[in-house]
């Protein structure tokens, strides 16, 4: 049977056919390894996410974690769950083996990630948090650190946060307050509060992995003189057992709209509430060097963006799925041209409007899959020391630098618009809490504001990314799509069209880019920032459905044609609502600016 989940069809497609992951293989870093071994990989994700994710994606949703005063309850099925993910190994598969791991490309280990986000989103974020807590101080923290901390959070003992927000300090992380004073010992003690820490406080694991944003008193000001802490919820006793509990307490959870089965913590460092070596303030060892902790930081965060992306494409996916299933079932009406009540009502996916709803999901999510898959081989191939990896590994690096806030940002939108339509397709019943999709909306409705409001990763993208050493990530993302519009126009016919759309497309971004940044309005160009991040991550997606569709060419079947289908509908319903945005754009509009508090 199909899962409801994610099309395991699609994903090969998309990894072996368009992405040829197994040429990955070649890398020295993924030698030992298949495309079976791939295969076994998704097979085993796909059965746990089924399993032990889905099982309880409702039941967490409906009983959310509550403290009592004394301890917070999480229904028993989260453990089981990330039980069952660290019994199989999964918790460690992209790490090297030296840390005992298995060694997998990212790009499979993102596909596999997938599943668990389409079954459970709240569940599939603890692993998450714990994933890219473990990778930041395997690079970056010493090998103590790493023996004490990051193998129990690989062998699933341990699991990790990442405490950054404070309540006066969200977007502008310049602003925290946390404070970390140096101990004699060499350990500091950290004091202050942090706000929305997702993954914190729970008795699911032996011990609690927080990795802290403060600030060391004379550093410098705003964000360089932020450091980076480890403050575990429990001291570590040095044969690795748990000893004192640390001055880390819990103020209070939040109560949210979605993802209601992770805990979300308001958590007071240092308030005294325990008193570890018999005084308050809260154990923490640095990470790495003083006053640098952002730029480590951005290690977890660039990977939790794409891991915020690869959420909302598959909470997009399911969503998609199960409203497709629906509207295979549900008869309502008749064709336009029969109106005759004698005759038996058709199913809705007949009409032409709900098809439309399907094909827009369809468009969103496999479209929004492409990218999350494409921006993992990125990482993959930025790592390799192989020379003759394609693309070149500085090339990566820059395409993966200017695509990471499309890639967060696009799907956050696409794939919430996804799940609305989803529960438009199931008309009332969508809007009932008897079906899931009402459910994926809000759980999705998080990522357009964590990891970075969409109106910050616009600020990123356009202000720092397309910028960036004269624009040559934007130079290096313009070589990569003229390589595909270039392959399809010679293919010609349909394909040849797609490519002149698309590459006038790009030349006209490209030209409003240049226009923007020579007007020498820089208030003025980043005050539609936002509008440029939407028209960029258009263009971006209808790049990754001409290459899907070269992918398909010569290929025959309903999946390939559906595929064909799904790119028509981008280049004839999407890419052009691009064009009055880049006029916009161009005319470097004021409106915005010029608006008065007093006026509203
Ligand atoms: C459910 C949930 C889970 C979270 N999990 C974590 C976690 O695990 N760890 C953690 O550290 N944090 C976490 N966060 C915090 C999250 O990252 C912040 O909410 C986010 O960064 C936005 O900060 P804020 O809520 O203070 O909003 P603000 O920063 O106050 O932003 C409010 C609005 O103003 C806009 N805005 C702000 N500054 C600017 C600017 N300079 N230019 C233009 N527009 C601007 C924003 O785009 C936004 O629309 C979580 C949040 C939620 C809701």
């Amino acid at each position: 049977m199909q899962s409801m989940l994610i099309s395991r069809r699609d994903l090969d497609f998309l990894l072996f056919d368009w992405l040829r992951i197994d040429e990955l293989t070649k890398q020295e870093r993924f030698a030992e390894h298949s495309r079976d071994t791939f295969e076994a990989v998704l097979d085993l994700c796909e059965q746990l996410a089924t399993r032990y994710f889905a099982n309880h994606n409702k039941k967490s949703d409906a009983q959310e974690p509550t403290f009592d005063g004394h301890r917070v309850n999480v229904i028993p099925e989260v453990k089981e769950a990330l039980d069952a993910v660290a019994q199989a190994d999964l918790i460690a598969m992209t790490m090297g083996q030296q840390h005992g791991g298995a060694q997998l490309p990212v790009t499979v280990a993102q596909a596999a990630f997938a599943w668990f986000a389409a079954a459970n989103i709240s569940t599939s974020g603890y692993l998450m948090l714990s994933m890219a807590n473990a990778n930041l101080l395997a690079t970056f923290g010493t090998a103590e650190q790493i023996d004490t901390f990051v193998t129990p959070m690989l062998a699933g003992r341990f699991s990790g946060t990442m405490a950054l927000s404070e309540t006066q300090a969200g977007s502008s992380l310049a602003d925290i307050t946390t404070r970390a004073e140096p101990q004699p010992d060499g350990s500091y003690r950290l004091f202050g509060s942090k706000m929305w820490i997702s993954g914190a406080e729970h008795d699911m694991t032996d011990n609690i992995i927080n990795l802290v944003l403060a600030k060391i008193p004379g550093g410098p000001p705003g964000t360089k003189g932020i450091s980076l802490f480890i403050v575990p919820k429990y001291l570590v006793n040095d044969d690795g057992s748990s000893g004192a509990r640390n001055d880390v307490a819990l103020a209070g959870l939040n109560h949210k709209m979605g993802q209601r089965g992770i805990t979300n913590t308001v958590l007071n460092f240092g308030d005294g509430t325990f008193t570890p070596d018999g005084k308050p303030g809260a154990v923490g060892y640095l990470v790495g060097e003083p006053h640098r902790g952002i730029t480590y930081m951005f290690t977890m965060m660039n990977e939790a963006r794409l891991g915020v992306g690869i959420g909302a494409v598959a909470l997009g996916y399911t969503g998609y799925l199960k409203s497709l299933q629906y509207a295979r079932q549900r008869p309502q009406g008749r064709t336009v041209t029969s109106k005759d009540p004698d005759t038996p009502q058709i199913p809705i996916i007949e009409h032409a409007d709900v098809k439309r709803m399907l094909l827009a999901q369809k468009a969103y999510a496999e479209g929004g899959m492409a990218l999350l898959l494409y921006c993992a081989k990125l990482v993959d191939v930025s790592h390799s020391v192989e020379p003759e990896a394609q693309p070149d590994r500085d090339t990566a690096t820059m395409l993966l630098d200017i695509l990471t806030p499309v890639a967060k940002s696009w799907p956050s939108q696409w794939c919430l618009e996804a799940n609305s339509l989803a529960i438009q397709v199931l008309g009332g019943y969508g809007y009932s809490r008897e079906y899931d999709v009402e459910q994926h909306y809000r759980d999705n409705r998080l990522n357009p504001i964590h990891e970075g409001t969409h109106g910050i990763q616009s600020l990123d993208l356009l202000g720092r990314k397309v910028p960036y050493r004269n624009g040559a990530n934007l130079a290096a993302l313009g070589e990569a799509v003229a390589h595909t519009t270039a392959t399809a126009a010679e293919r010609g016919g349909e394909l040849a069209g797609m490519a002149a759309r698309l590459d006038a497309s790009w030349q006209r971004l490209v030209a409003v880019t240049a226009g923007m940044f020579g007007s020498g309005d820089v208030e003025a160009a980043l005050a539609n920032s936002v509008v440029y991040l939407e028209a960029f991550g258009h263009i971006v997606v209808a790049w990754m459905w001409l290459e899907q569709v070269l992918a398909a060419h010569g290929q025959h079947g309903d999946f390939y044609d559906g595929k064909r289908q799904a790119a028509r509908y981008f280049f004839h319903y999407e890419l052009p609502k691009t064009a009055p945005q880049l006029d916009l754009l161009e005319s470097l509009d004021r409106t915005t600016l010029e608006m008065r508090e007093g006026w509203f």
